[in-house]
């Protein structure tokens, strides 16, 4: 009961530092998180979040400028694509969000809009598989996409669920082996891959979303750390840059696996004795952790 108390009282906290950090409104008015920032999609990150919750009423997060609009009620002709009927919309700070899927003849005309206006009505539009609002946040300058919940914590969606793991898995060439609690191997001149699988909860929704942050630690030194915050354009495709210096960055096909599944570090078999820590966290700070050893023998 005591844990209990104190990790409200945790969770509220960070909400609030949250809340003053952060100033834009969330575009809708229910809030139903049912897609985060750098899950997978087939073939590419997705590139924002989605909110569920039927059809609702969208409204500008922000002060900014009408730089592209399509509503196919109004351009029948036009060739329909993936995004559906979508609006554009360019802000002050050098960031521009995007709105997708949205119902049919919902886009009022606006060149200019201000915080809190209407902008449009959430749909099924495009290559969409429900009605939802598909939102992204771009900045322009750093050819890079970020994660709009970063601009948008508030209570609406207070989350004090810590992700869960699955399964932590290894692999010496392609087959994945789960992860005993001890691995033992003969030293070698190349190295034992692991991977993750995690999965986080959204007090918002029943589905389950992608994990926030994924660090590695060897023997307490922080190996591997990977935050969707941002996603930087690279050759014509998005990747997720990790914080520790000499780790490379990933194109989707190199961090997921499968689905569920995350390529997430790679141990030179030298031998010693490592003791290798997971840790996943959500963007509100709850955080699981687990541990295996890893014996490398001579
Ligand atoms: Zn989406």
């Amino acid at each position: 009961m005591i844990i209990h108390k104190k990790h409200i009282l945790i969770c509220s906290v960070l909400i609030i530092i949250a809340a003053i950090l952060t100033a834009w409104r969330i575009p809708v008015s229910s809030v139903h998180l049912t897609s985060t920032f750098g899950e997978t999609r087939g073939d590419h990150f997705h590139n924002g979040i989605d909110f569920g919750g039927g059809s609702q009423s969208i409204y500008a997060p922000e002060d900014g400028e009408v730089i592209y609009y399509y509503d196919r009620a109004r351009h029948p002709f036009e060739l329909p694509f993936g995004y559906g009927n979508s609006i554009v919309i360019a802000h002050n700070n050098g960031y521009r969000s995007h709105y997708y899927h949205l119902k049919d003849g919902s886009l009022p005309i606006l060149t200019h809009v201000t915080n809190g206006e209407f902008i449009g009505t959430s749909g099924n539009s495009g290559h969409s598989s429900g009605t939802h609002l598909h939102l992204t946040f771009e900045d322009v300058q750093h050819k890079a996409v970020v994660n709009p919940l970063l601009f948008m914590m508030t209570n609406e969606y207070a989350d004090c669920i810590p992700p869960a793991i699955d399964g932590i898995l290894y692999a010496l060439d392609d087959t994945l082996i789960p992860m005993p609690e001890t691995l033992t191997l003969p030293a070698a001149d190349s190295s034992v891959r692991f991977y993750i699988q995690a999965r986080d909860k959204h007090p918002t929704s029943s589905y389950n979303i992608a994990v926030y942050k994924y660090k590695v630690e060897v023997n307490g030194e922080l190996v591997q750390h990977i935050t969707f915050d941002r996603l930087e354009q690279q050759n014509g495709d998005y990747a997720i840059v990790p914080k520790v210096h000499g780790q490379q960055a990933m194109r989707m096909h190199a961090f997921y696996y499968d689905n569920k599944t995350v390529s997430i570090y790679a141990l030179n078999r030298i031998p010693g004795n490592y003791t290798v820590t997971f840790i996943v966290s959500d963007l509100n700070g709850n955080i699981t952790t687990t541990h295996r050893t890893v014996i490398i023998q001579p």
